[in-house]
């Protein structure tokens, strides 16, 4: 009787689980740390002193096996879990890091333009697209006017300043996809996938009316005019960035031999 008793109690604590939800059990057993497992098993070895029945002790047993499989497994999840997570930020941190350094290898520093090597990669991809899709790529190298003389007049700190503030209004007036680069000391080449001649010559009016409507601050707020003078060229099929930006160049040279502060364009 008393054994009876007890069998009904280790089969309700045996399968109260299973009842309850039988594919939890099976499929989706919660993970157990390891007090809660000697708790349990501590449990179990009351229930095999409180009988002698041996197929009792056998399916106790059983389960106090399966469950050591299962704390086995669950530590080892939890381990695997962790060095998955430790892997994880470093791959994170070393994904960051690269990203950084990418930057920093494409990009001027000083003014956050992309800078010679930044621009040698975007025009290589710009160019496979543009000739992939017999799109148009427009090339403008642009430099500013009567530059040394703002830097003689009002310190190279100001002109610094001024290539930056090129750079922000020339971020601010172009599409995102559009690209500015530093090619040299005053000189950008600003390349406009999409964009044929005409359209390209008014993007770059529009950069000019821009930086023309926002003079620099200089001490006791005297604002000082910055301009620009551009080449415009629009990339032939196949034509190499050296080809491109000499066409775009020779507008420019005709540019600043006409007056400075234009654009000019080049067939
Ligand atoms: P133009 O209108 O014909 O282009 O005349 P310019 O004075 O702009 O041209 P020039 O080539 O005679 O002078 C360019 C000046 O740009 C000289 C150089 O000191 C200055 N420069 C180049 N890089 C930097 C820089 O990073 N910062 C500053 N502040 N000045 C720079
Ligand atoms: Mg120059
Ligand atoms: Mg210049």
């Amino acid at each position: 009787m008393q054994v009876a008793k007890e069998r009904r109690r280790l089969r309700l604590v045996k399968s109260a689980d299973t009842i309850r939800d039988p594919i939890m059990t099976k499929n989706k057993k919660p993970l157990i740390d390891s007090d809660a497992y000697y708790k349990q098993v501590e449990h179990y070895a009351q229930q095999i002193r409180g009988t002698s029945d041996v197929d009792e002790i056998i399916s106790i047993l059983d389960i106090v096996l399966s469950e050591t499989k299962e704390l086995h497994f669950s530590d080892e999840v939890c381990a695997a879990r962790e060095q998955m997570q430790h892997a994880e930020r470093k791959i994170e941190l070393m994904k960051g890091e690269l990203e950084q350094l990418r930057e920093l290898v494409h990009t001027d520093q000083m003014t956050g333009a992309f800078n010679r090597r930044g621009l040698d990669e975007i025009f290589i991809r710009e160019a496979a697209r543009a000739d992939r899709n017999e799109a148009s790529l427009c090339v403008v190298l642009l430099d500013l006017d009567n530059f040394k003389q703002i830097n003689d007049n009002y310190g190279h700190q100001f002109g610094d300043n001024a290539l930056m503030h090129l750079v922000t209004i020339a971020k601010e007036t172009l599409r995102p996809s559009d690209i500015i680069a530093r090619y040299g000391g005053e000189e950008f080449v600003v390349l406009l996938p999409d964009i044929g001649l005409g359209e390209g010559m008014l993007v770059i009016r529009r950069l000019q009316n821009n930086l023309a409507k926002k003079c620099l601050p200089h001490i006791e707020n005297q604002a000082i005019k910055i301009t620009f003078s551009a080449g415009v060229a629009v990339r032939e099929f196949g034509e190499h960035q050296n080809s491109a930006i000499s066409r775009a160049d020779k507008a420019l040279y005709q540019a600043k031999h006409a007056g400075k502060n234009r654009v000019i364009s080049t067939w």
